[in-house]
Order: C-alpha cells, then structure tokens, then sequence
C-alpha cells in the first residue's frame, strides 16, 4: 500500500524540529522572541524585529484565515481527491505569521478566501505537517 497523501519530508534540524514534530502534541509551535513578542517563521536564530537572540519555542492557537489559494487540478504525484486546495494562511497572532499548506476536511469547491480554518495535524514518520480545516466554531 502507497501512502494516500505525497508529501516531502522536511530535514530535520534542531532549528526546525519544533514546527515538525509540535504536532505530536497537537500544538503548532514557533520561536518568539521574548523582548518583543514576535513570533518568528521560518526560524532564525536572531529575531528580525530587535536582532534579539533570546528565541523560546512556543505554541499558538492554531486559528487563521485563509489569505490565498489555489486548486490543484493536475495529478502531477500521487495525491488524494482532486482538486485539492493549496493555501496561504495567516495565523491570528501577528500580521505576517503565515504557512503555506493544504485546507482539508472539505470539498476544495468551497475553499474561500477569508475563511476560518484551524490546524489538524498529518503524521508521516517523524514529521506531523499542520494542515487546517474550517473552524466551525469560529
Ligand atoms: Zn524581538
């Protein structure tokens, strides 16, 4: 049996294993920058807002709003139902927090920017890949 879903693995570094693997947790975690409170994505070891170097991982909501989409029509890999939606998510706890990812849990026809999704998490080996869903509470 081959996997449903193709996804690239990401390597694995000790920058970058707490956004893989938060999931196990089911938290979706960034480095903040203590000072200032930005939450920093992709990691970098100085905070770009005050060059400060005090970074701790932390976890967010995992509430956002689809930003912009696209469908994927073509089976260029193997892949579940098509279409399928690619999206740009902005998290809800700072202008510029974003992902690109996939919105599940939903027919892609109805993907709409502005939309409320939450994150749901995708296990595969090591790596848990936050995907979001709609937020039927929001
Ligand atoms: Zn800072």
């Amino acid at each position: 049996m081959s996997d449903p879903v193709f996804r690239v693995l990401p390597k694995l570094t000790d920058q970058n294993r707490h956004f893989w693997q938060g999931g196990q947790e089911d938290e979706l975690r960034f480095l903040r920058c203590q000072p200032c409170g930005t939450w920093i994505h992709p990691p970098s070891p100085l905070c770009p807002a005050c060059l400060g170097k005090d970074l701790r991982v932390e976890a967010v909501s995992g509430r956002a709003t689809v930003l912009t989409f696209t469908l994927n029509h073509q089976q260029w890999v193997p892949a579940p139902d098509h279409p399928y939606a690619i999206a740009i998510v902005a998290l809800e706890e700072q202008e510029g927090l974003r992902l690109m990812t996939n919105v599940v849990n939903c027919p892609a026809e109805e993907v709409r920017i502005g939309m409320a999704v939450r994150v749901v998490f995708e296990q595969h080996d090591d790596v848990w890949f936050p995907l979001f869903e709609p937020d039927e509470d929001a």
